[in-house]
């Protein structure tokens, strides 16, 4: 399925992590592909047609200092923090 090709009701599992995609006429499974600019969770292809490169232009002009992609898998941001944590923390209280 595609974008438009679902108009049903919303899915248990929509836009989380693994489940359906947060596109209410997709909900295709599985999203894998975090967006961080509206906090949910998007299949392949609607990662591909909204990030495209429309998208990423607007999304570089937007968050100049935003260092990772708008969408990103959950592997992309572990790695992401794996390489963030050999920095010091600045956020995290001290024991
Ligand atoms: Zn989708």
């Amino acid at each position: 399925m595609a974008y438009g090709d679902y108009d049903g009701p919303n899915k248990p599992d929509k836009g989380k992590e693994g489940g359906s995609c947060n596109r209410t006429r997709c909900q295709c499974a599985p999203a894998r592909w975090y967006n961080h600019g509206s906090y949910a969770w998007y299949c392949d292809d609607c990662r591909d047609q909204i990030y495209d490169a429309v998208g990423q232009r607007h999304w570089a002009r937007d968050f100049p200092n935003v260092e990772h992609p708008m969408f990103e898998t959950r592997e992309m941001m572990d790695n992401r923090a794996a390489k963030s944590t050999k920095e010091p923390a600045t956020c995290d209280p001290q024991p």
